[in-house]
Order: structure tokens, then sequence, then C-alpha cells
């Protein structure tokens, strides 16, 4: 299927005038649909299963920044460590490690987002406030000691209903929490929230990334 182009010209200029970084979500799309989007010059893409992203990746441009968007198992980093440029659902001190760990081994730093809780189905992955008080912590000296990772922000998804009303509270709470962590983590500049049918609301409470994969590529099957 062919791109929706007009709607991805248009998301860029509305995003790009309020300084907000554009994922396109590629997820389930092929090679060819996520080329004819590099082509217009769009390099930012996500993925949220490992062995699509590493097949995805080796057939496309080395330019691409991939963005990790979906559950990832600590057995599954060693593989995406070597290119991925944000993983942005990290939701365990474990994961964050062993991402630290792989990085490592590759020479390089990887930046990471903490997927925030914020929605009210029990499906969706995430901390918890408490749970990345904890992590965060200025007690928590194992976080320093994770040299090879720099956790630069945090991402959520709010609650899949037609209540926008609950949508904007959901975002207005993740950025509220953002604004705490920032003002004692000076690596926090990331707040990933907003999707295809929420992005405009995100935009409003504060985001600086949407994740928008059905808007551009069309609905997946
Ligand atoms: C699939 C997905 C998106 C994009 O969803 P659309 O509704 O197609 O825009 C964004 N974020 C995450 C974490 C996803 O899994």
């Amino acid at each position: 299927m062919p791109i929706n182009k007009l709607t991805y010209e248009q998301l860029k200029a509305d995003l790009g005038s309020h300084h907000v970084t554009l994922v396109a979500v590629s997820k389930t799309k092929s090679v060819p649909e996520i080329k004819e989007l590099y082509d217009l010059g769009h390099r930012d893409f996500g993925e949220n299963y490992e062995q699509e992203l590493v097949d995805k990746q080796s057939r496309l441009p080395r330019d691409i920044r991939w963005h990790f968007i979906g559950h990832l198992q600590s057995n599954k980093v060693k593989k995406i460590a070597p290119f991925i440029h944000l993983v942005q659902s990290v939701d365990t001190l474990k994961l964050l490690k062993e991402i630290n760990k792989q990085a490592e081994k590759n020479n390089r730093v990887i930046d990471c987002l903490l997927q925030v809780h914020i929605a009210q189905e029990e499906t969706k992955f995430g901390l918890d406030e408490q749970e990345l008080e904890r992590l965060m912590g200025s007690d928590s000296k194992e976080l320093q000691q994770l040299r090879s990772v720099t956790v630069c922000g945090l991402m959520g998804m709010a609650s899949f209903t037609d209540d926008m009303d609950k949508v904007k509270a959901e975002f207005r709470y993740l950025k509220s929490v953002f604004d705490k962590f920032k003002q004692k983590h000076s690596t926090f500049d990331v707040l990933s929230m907003g999707m295809s049918a929420d992005y405009s609301i995100a935009v409003g409470q504060g985001s600086t990334m949407v994740r928008i994969g059905s808007l551009i590529f069309g609905e997946r099957n």
C-alpha cells in the first residue's frame, strides 16, 4: 500500500513547528513502504519486534535511526545493540543493565527512555511512579554505574478510549512526572507520548516526540 504522503507532509510541518520529533511506526509494514518514506527524507522509524527490526535494518539504509518501542526481553537486546538509536520501552533495571552490557560490548552508549504506565488497561507495560522513583532515585548508585546507557526521558501510552478528557489527563500526568525527574536528571530531555489517535492532545500537553504508524502507513492488518 502506498504511504499517505500528504498526511506525512502535514504532520511533519505541524510537528516541526512545535519542535516535536516524529517517529514513523513501521511495524508490520514492508521494506518498500519504509523506503518510500525514507526517500522523502524521513529517518526516524519505530519497531516493536526485535526479529522484524533486525531483518528490516539489514535491508535498509544505515542512516535510519531505529527506535525500539515494544516489550523487549533481555535475551533479545544483543541483536539490536549494534545499531539501535533509542530504546523507548525500558521497564526494569534488569533490562537497563543488559542494554548497558551489550552497549559496552559494542563500544557505544545507547539512549533509553523509561516506559511509564499511565493507562488504565492492565495490558500495557511500564513502571508506576514509585518504581520509577526507586529506579531513578539518588540512592540508586546502580544507575550511575551504568556508563553505557543514557536515560534521556520517559515514554507512555494513554488508554485506548474515545474519552479524550481521560487521555488528556493521562498525558498531563506523565508530563508532570517528567518535569519532576527532569529537575534532578540533566540527561532528561525526551518525552515520548502520542500516537495516531491522540498525538495532538499529547503535543498540547508537552510531548517532545510522537510515535505515529497508521496515519502515515495506513491501517495495519
Ligand atoms: C503501534 C504503536 C504506535 C503507533 O500506533 P498508531 O496508532 O498506528 O499510530 C505507537 N507506539 C507504540 C508503543 C506502538 O506499539
